[in-house]
């Protein structure tokens, strides 16, 4: 049997590659109207940054992550998300002593070993964003509106905005007391993954999938009930900034967030559309994160978007993605002598920007026309000893059938003044 992508994985096909670069190209732009610069960083890195950066306890490392020993015997593991990398490279290129906040924005693959489903792959692509350096309420919501005015320029309407705050080391330790007191009943019966989170990492169990832990969780005290005054007043002016700006949100005081690094402000944009994986993209503040991963206290606010679950939303949304570009020019040849000059010509086009095609196949000028058709472009000139000749060809508009008769001296010239 013919080998297939593994399970997870799939093609990018050139029938629907403009999806995927009207969207990068749309988010790069925002990015970058923000100020933000392009890193790109490594698909593995040693797995320690990730047990370290995304945390020992969360469901992506203990379940999710592709580890492996290479031939030097060191851990390795394929990236599960960006943030950990981004800021291990903030590090490593000592980008503390920039002007701060840095900026960063990524366009990546991210690998987990995951159930697959429509819109959750093991194979899967992030848009990200990352703001280092800047502790104020208002980098939070300049995180958030980068994705709000990204949804806006693509056409993505309905998302809705969940925030919520998950407070700071301090007000989580007294938090994780009330926690384990409100299940110290009820841990007996929940999975075994809550079982040790219950000591080790309380906040964690929250994020359980399993259905009989999750009924157990209903009624559980909230964090943002339970955070401390400073934790507060930051989340008071997140939202009082956003709804400055009038970008909408709804307090959700169920977001936890799968990693370990959140502080303070966390939130999602989900979609009521793509079902039960309508989360479309995830972030929230980071502060605990840099020193964790060696460097400095360093404040930071980010977030990844599902590039699939993205399109998948704007497929449902009925969004028009711009066409590829069909090509200007088929250039049709007759014989040998005229096969040279379409040679010569079509070069000559190229170079001045036209998108331009011959035949290389030797084809009929019928089998030639045919296939021009199905290239949908725009004119096509046929070439034989006569209008080698005579120095002129009839060129023709496929989309109006028009011909007209023109010096081939003149070709190029039109054609470019026709696309400018
Ligand atoms: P979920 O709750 O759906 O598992 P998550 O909280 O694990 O998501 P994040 O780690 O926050 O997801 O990743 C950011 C975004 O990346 C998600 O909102 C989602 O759009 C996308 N994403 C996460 N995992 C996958 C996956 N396996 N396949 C496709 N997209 C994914
Ligand atoms: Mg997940």
């Amino acid at each position: 049997m013919a080998i297939q992508t593994p399970k997870g994985t799939r093609d990018i096909l050139p029938n629907e590659i403009h999806k995927w670069n009207y969207v990068e190209k749309e988010f790069a732009i925002i990015c970058k109207r923000f100020g933000y610069q392009e890193i790109r960083i490594p698909v593995f890195e040693y797995t320690e940054l990730f047990q370290r950066g995304v945390g020992d306890d969360t469901d992506i490392v203990q379940k999710e992550m592709y580890t492996f020993n290479d031939k030097g015997g060191r851990s390795i593991t394929l990236r599960p998300e960006g943030t950990a990398g981004v800021v291990r490279s903030y590090i490593q290129n000592g980008m503390s002593s920039l002007p701060q906040p840095v900026k960063l924005f990524y366009q990546i693959t991210a690998y987990r070993y995951e159930q697959v489903q429509q819109g959750r792959y093991r194979e899967f692509h992030q848009f990200g964003a990352e703001l280092l350096g800047a502790q104020d309420a208002a980098a939070d919501v300049e995180i958030i509106s980068i994705l709000a005015l990204f949804f806006e320029k693509i056409g993505v309407k309905n998302l809705i905005l969940n925030l919520n705050s998950i407070g700071c080391p301090e007000c989580r330790k007294a938090y994780n007391e009330l926690l384990k007191e409100y299940l110290s009943d009820k841990i007996s019966d929940m999975c075994d993954t809550c079982k040790t989170r219950y000591d080790r990492n309380p906040m964690r169990i929250l994020d359980c999938k399993v259905d009989s832990c999750r009924a157990h969780l209903i009624n559980a005290p909230a964090l943002l009930d339970h955070i401390c005054d400073d934790c507060r007043a930051h989340f008071e002016q997140v939202t009082h900034k956003l709804e400055t700006i009038g970008i909408p949100y709804n307090i959700d005081r169920n977001i936890v967030r799968g990693l370990d690094y959140y502080t303070k402000t966390v939130f999602e944009f989900v979609s009521e559309n793509i079902g039960t994986k309508g989360t479309v993209c995830g972030g929230g503040r980071y502060d605990g994160l840099v020193e964790e991963i060696g460097g400095q206290p360093t404040p930071g606010v980010g977030f990844a978007l599902g590039v699939e679950r993205l399109l998948l939303e704007m497929e449902s949304q009925g969004i028009e993605f711009p066409e590829a570009d069909a090509p200007d020019i088929y250039i049709g040849a007759i014989g040998e002598r005229a096969g040279q000059v379409a040679e010569k010509l079509t070069w000559q086009l190229r170079s001045k920007n036209i998108y331009c095609i011959k035949d290389i196949m030797g084809r009929s000028v019928k089998a030639q026309m045919k296939y021009a058709d199905k290239l949908n472009v725009r004119y096509t000139l046929i070439l034989g000893d006569n209008e080698i000749d005579s120095n002129k060809a009839r060129l023709k508009d496929m989309k109006t059938g028009e011909t007209k008769d023109i010096s081939l001296d003149t070709l190029i010239d039109r054609l470019v003044k026709n696309k400018a």
